[in-house]
């Protein structure tokens, strides 16, 4: 039996500007001690003291970034926190603030954007932020959100994408290629779904790949774990784009080259499975697939010895003299060159 059960659909216009604001913020608290003034005045006031500040923005346009057709508005908002505060945790600096901006079309009801600011308010919980402003505007067509996050740090702590050295090792938190096989997974849903809208789709085998896509995390704990462990990385990035692309980022950055080691990169069983499934190479999508929200960073080769054999971490390869270039050893010890499509590129093909 399906329940009849209309899900109300409470128009915008019917609340005003003010009354919308006011509903979906009344139930942010402030937890961090430099947040001094949050949401209802024209201005956030912060004091970060003797910290340095740090700031990263993303936007993200319906059609573009994400898709409501199998994207859950409340799964959408705490995504949309995370790709933030990931920038923030990838300058190895603790999230406090972060502010949202949303543009909405009328055909959007109230209920819509209250979920959005679920998933929003689970987020600031989860990474201990405080939503401190922002700002609520109509849109011709869909919906947008932007996320401003800052953070603090000390000054000596702060890891840019510059300090990467000779000989340095590059390192990577967790696993790759995930979040891409479940986009991948839930494209191939929506297409049966859309050819027979019967038809249940089993996505048993591939919890762990959705999961990724739909609900990524940040790395928070990585800087507490490093600094526990006595290490300072040289340089730092989070992967947004693909493992390929940020390499590129830290050498250029850095002016130094890199060997990566094919057999070295980190794969989840299940994503290594739907790879086969799809007949899809595991490393090409390891090395380009994006969205993994890891953390690449490199440490100086006398810090092997405090990282070899820790769970959250993979020694993936080592810097080089820039002149010998960005290069993938393969399983069979051959070398190529390493390209940075990022994964827009790679969905073109
Ligand atoms: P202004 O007219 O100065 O832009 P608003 O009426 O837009 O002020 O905002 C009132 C308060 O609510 C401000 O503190 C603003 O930062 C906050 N705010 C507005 N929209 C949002 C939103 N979508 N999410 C969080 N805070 C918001
Ligand atoms: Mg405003």
């Amino acid at each position: 039996m399906i329940e009849d059960k209309t899900p109300q659909r409470t128009s915008i216009a019917q609340l005003g500007e003010f009354g919308l604001i006011d509903h979906l913020t009344k139930h942010f608290e402030i937890k961090n001690e430099s947040t001094i003034k949050g949401i209802g005045d024209d201005a956030a006031v912060l004091d970060f003291q003797n910290k340095k500040t740090v700031v990263s923005t993303d936007l993200l346009i319906e059609g573009v970034h994400f898709d409501l057709a199998y994207m859950p508005l409340k799964h959408l908002g705490y995504k949309a926190v995370v790709v933030n505060v990931s920038d923030i945790y990838a300058m190895n600096a603790k999230a406090t603030q972060i502010t949202v901006s949303v543009a909405v079309s009328n055909r959007f009801p109230l209920e819509v954007l209250e979920e959005l600011y679920e998933g929003i308010t689970l987020a600031a919980k989860q990474y201990d932020i405080d939503v401190v402003g922002g700002d609520t505007t109509s849109s011709q067509k869909g919906l947008i959100i932007s996320i401003t996050a800052l953070g603090e740090a000390d000054a000596d702590d702060i890891v840019y994408r510059n300090g990467a050295e000779q000989g340095d090792l590059l390192v990577v938190s967790g696993d790759l290629g995930a979040a891409y096989m479940g986009l991948q997974v839930l494209e191939r849903e929506k297409q049966v779904f859309q050819v027979n809208p019967n038809n249940q789709p089993d996505l048993d085998n591939y919890t762990y790949l959705i999961e990724r896509q739909l609900k990524p995390e940040a790395r928070k704990d990585v800087a507490e774990i490093l600094k526990a462990l006595d290490i300072k990385p040289t340089s730092m990035i989070d992967i947004s784009d693909g493992l390929s692309s940020e390499v590129m980022h830290l050498c250029k950055q850095s002016t130094v080259g890199c060997n990566v080691y094919e057999d070295k990169l980190p794969m989840d069983p299940q994503f290594i499975n739907v790879c086969e499934e799809f007949n899809i190479d595991s490393t090409t999508i390891a090395l380009n697939g994006g969205e993994d929200y890891e953390l690449l960073f490199t440490i100086k080769m006398d810090d092997f010895d405090k990282i070899k054999g820790n769970p959250n971490f993979t020694v993936i390869g080592h810097m080089t003299q820039e002149s010998e270039g960005i290069h993938l050893v393969t399983r069979a010890n051959t070398k190529i060159a390493l390209k940075a499509r990022g994964w827009n590129a790679l969905q073109e093909e």
